[in-house]
């Protein structure tokens, strides 16, 4: 049997190339190069085979997405959207709504998810955005913001209150009443395509509702499991592209007559590196494991993924932009990017605040009493 991944470096390696600088300062990936990707379903990978996609496990997804996030955290970004998208769908639709989005999502269109709003952040029981039944559609009034690849997005994923609970949409971009404007100049992963989305009086069919009713808490844990192990994956990819960058200085350039490497307190910056990215890969493993076996650790072995590979990976990159000096300091450069974007990687999909309370929780309900 084919491994369902074969191939996906060498394309993401030739669809980048050396563009990565020029897409971050630009603030655009082209629009061939994201239809390309995911027409081969690989924004996506872990979409189940009897639904066009890929299969891939999440130990698979999580190296190739960390392949990804090594040469390009925008790019990474957009594949973490359309896969929690795709995600959303399977966990939170029916049968028929697999059987109308996943295929659609496996085979090109793009996608976006939409939680957050200027006043729930990282307090996502605040939201306002209503999804309220009218007959056979829904009517969907709010606005979201900071939504990652909504400016590439065919459809958006908007999560908002339904009835007493919450409920998802699956909302196209061209629908009467979306409009989607960009966050002017972010400071990393600038290429991401983030937008605010305002939703006014979007009519749609009522089968575009998915779990509806639901708490909101659960509807919203569901949907970020997958946003969280793509970060954390995502994370190790930069760790990986900041040790290749740092060692390879480290061992070319010369001070005081000796490679930068020899000089013992660089060389624990080059250590530090090191056992950055294995700690992080190793969480993220675990955390891929736990979703491959279906394991009941699987939610909290994520957000421990994410916590430990945001935090490693903010800061490795540092780490990395000491070590390569003033070459590090041009705008573009490898470590410069990783040093922006990995800050952001602190700060979404349950800040490392919010995910260290998770985790506080968690160690709480396992004491023995
Ligand atoms: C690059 C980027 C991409 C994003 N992509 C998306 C996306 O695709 N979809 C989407 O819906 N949203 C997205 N967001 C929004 C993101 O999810 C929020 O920024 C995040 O949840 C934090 O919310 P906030 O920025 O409002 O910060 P706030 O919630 O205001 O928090 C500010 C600070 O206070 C801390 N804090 C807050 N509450 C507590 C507490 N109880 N205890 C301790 N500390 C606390 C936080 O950890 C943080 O450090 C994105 C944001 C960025 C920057």
């Amino acid at each position: 049997m084919t491994e369902p991944l074969t191939g996906a470096r060498e394309l993401v390696d030739e669809s980048v190339g050396d563009r990565a600088p020029e897409w971050d300062r630009t603030g655009e990936i082209p629009e061939e190069v994201l239809r390309t990707l995911a027409a081969r379903g690989l924004l996506c990978a872990g979409v189940p085979a009897a639904f066009g996609g890929l299969g891939a496990t999440s130990a698979a997804n999580g190296e190739f997405t960390a392949h990804v996030g090594s040469r390009c955290s925008s790019l990474r970004s957009v594949m973490t959207s359309q896969g929690m998208a795709a995600w959303a769908i399977q966990r939170l639709g029916g049968p028929q709504q697999h059987a109308r989005y996943l295929p659609e999502l496996a085979g090109g269109r793009l996608a976006a998810v939409a939680f957050s709003e200027s006043e729930a952040g990282s307090d996502l029981s605040a939201m306002t955005t209503a999804i309220e039944p009218d007959g056979d559609t829904v009517v969907v009034r709010g606005q979201k913001v900071w939504t990652t690849a909504a400016h590439y997005a065919d459809v958006i994923v908007v999560v908002g209150r339904y009835g007493s609970g919450a409920a998802a949409v699956v909302v196209p971009s061209s629908a009467p009443g979306v409009t989607v404007r960009r966050v002017p100049r972010p400071s990393g992963c600038r290429a991401a395509g983030h937008a605010d989305v305002h939703l006014d009086e979007v009519r749609l069919p009522a089968s575009a509702v998915l779990g509806g009713g639901q708490p909101l808490t659960l509807l919203v844990t569901t949907a970020l499991a997958y946003g969280r192990i793509s970060v954390a994956w995502g994370c190790v990819g930069i760790l990986r592209a900041c040790l290749d960058a740092a060692r390879r200085h480290a061992r070319d350039r010369r001070q005081f007559g000796a490679p930068l490497a020899r000089h013992q307190l660089v060389g624990r910056h080059l250590a530090n590196l090191l056992t950055a990215e294995q700690i992080a890969t190793r969480v993220c493993e675990h955390a891929s494991r736990s979703w491959d076996d279906g394991s009941p650790d699987m939610v909290i072995a994520t957000v421990l993924a994410k916590q430990v590979s945001a935090v490693q990976a903010a800061q490795g990159a540092a780490t990395a932009v000491q070590v390569l000096g003033s070459a590090a300091a041009h705008e573009g450069h490898v470590v410069e990017r990783a040093y922006r974007d990995a800050k952001l990687m602190e700060l979404i999909e349950g800040s490392t605040e919010i995910c260290q309370l998770i985790l506080a929780d968690h160690a709480v309900s396992m004491a023995v009493s």
